[in-house]
């Protein structure tokens, strides 16, 4: 594959929100040269003062940029003429009426997906955190819990709750305050029936829970992976191109470790990697003092390692077992704790480097009037 490509493949998971297609299969990218650590884009707009525009651009940088060899991008934007704009919109349309979206999440979704090389770092905790401190900043957010085999998030919230279809056979997430959860612990209080209905699910759960779920018009997914490289985390960058993912590690140099396989994978998929979040990583005692009771370092050699920022480095906390595995999430507690402070803060890097698209358009409400052409 040449560099051209690999690009080519990035771009692909911009896009533009309102023709509801990647900037790539639309026609839009005219030109791409990477020199050095600089790469050089001809993007042509519909319209070329279009509101879209900065969004579109920002976005193309900051997906770019997360590459190791990427350090700046200019982009050079130019106007369709009459053939290319009738041409663009004509492909809209096309895959409007033949519903090629093949999720029912909208491509304005930002999908978060939070994996680790192994199990027990903390990462169905940091999901259901994270999740429920996006909804809590007032965003629309839905919590899916893809480790279907070694699924926690109902406990983790304490709900016993089930989840019902609707008329139309879709299943409707359960709503915990405003967060909308899913999790294959919701689908059957009989452990039987679960079973069975886990195994035939099995290689295809991601999908039912992407496609047959009303997830309605959400700002944010977050999606808690099962540990390591299996099947869900191969059809990811199939199902949803918008995907990310975030890696979850502890300062242990051999949870490090196979966390690098996650980041490889990904990297193999085109999944873009937002970042690393190493959990557990030190323990501070009321007095201040930082104590590294399981070694340092795992999170900075993997960040390094893939030229990853750290989004958080969330401290080991007293009441986390007890409390939080008890139906309390952290965030939700009362007491000011490090680890509340840490993750608080962790939410705050994520929204800020991932803000929620703006639904603004160029053209008026194409998308929307593409659906509507499209029933
Ligand atoms: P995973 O999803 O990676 O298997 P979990 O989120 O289920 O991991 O967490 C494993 C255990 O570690 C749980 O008992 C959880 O409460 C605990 N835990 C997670 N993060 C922390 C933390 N920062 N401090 C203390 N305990 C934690």
């Amino acid at each position: 594959m040449t560099q051209s490509d690999i690009l080519l493949k990035h771009l692909s998971t911009v896009f533009d929100p309102e023709l509801g297609g990647n900037i790539v299969e639309l026609g839009m990218v005219k030109k791409v040269d990477h020199e050095g650590s600089t790469v050089k884009i001809d993007l042509a707009l519909t319209i070329a003062d279009c509101p879209m525009r900065s969004q579109i651009e920002k976005e193309i940088t900051r997906k770019l940029t997360l590459l190791e060899n990427v350090e700046t991008v200019e982009i050079n934007v130019v106007a369709m003429d009459q053939k290319d704009r009738t041409a663009v919109m004509e492909k809209a349309r096309k895959k409007a009426r033949e519903n090629a979206q093949p999720t029912k999440i909208d491509p304005r979704t930002r999908v978060i997906a939070i994996g680790s090389g192994k199990g027990g770092v903390g990462k169905s905790t940091l999901s259901t955190n994270i999740a429920l401190g996006l909804s809590k900043k007032g965003f629309k957010t839905g919590l899916l819990d893809a480790d279907i085999w070694g699924f926690s998030i109902p406990r983790l919230l304490g709900i016993k709750g089930r989840i019902e279809a609707n008329e139309d056979k879709l299943m409707v997430p359960f709503v915990y305050d405003d967060l909308k959860v899913i999790s294959t612990g919701l689908i059957t209080s009989d452990e039987d029936t679960a079973l069975m209905w886990r195994g035939l699910m099995l290689s295809k759960a991601l999908e039912q829970f992407l496609t047959n779920v009303e997830w309605g018009d959400i700002d944010y997914l977050i999606i808690d992976l099962p540990p390591g490289t299996g099947d869900i985390q191969m059809a990811l960058s199939r199902l949803l191109p918008q995907a990310e993912l975030i890696v979850v590690t502890t300062p242990q140099l051999m949870a490090q470790k196979v966390a690098t396989r996650v980041a490889d994978m990904a990297k193999r998929s085109f999944i873009p990697l937002l970042g690393v979040i190493e959990n557990m990583s030190y323990f501070e005692t009321n007095t201040g003092d930082k104590f590294n009771i399981f070694g340092q370092g795992g999170g900075d050699a993997l960040a390094e390692q893939f030229a990853l920022p750290i989004l958080g480095k969330i401290p080991i906390s007293e009441d986390t077992n007890d409390i939080a595995d008890d139906g309390t999430p952290l965030i939700l507690q009362e007491k000011n704790t490090p680890t509340k402070t840490e993750i608080e803060k962790l939410i705050s890097v994520i929204a800020e480097k991932l803000p929620p698209i703006v639904d603004e358009t160029c053209t008026g409400r194409l998308a929307k009037v593409f659906e509507e052409l499209a029933k």
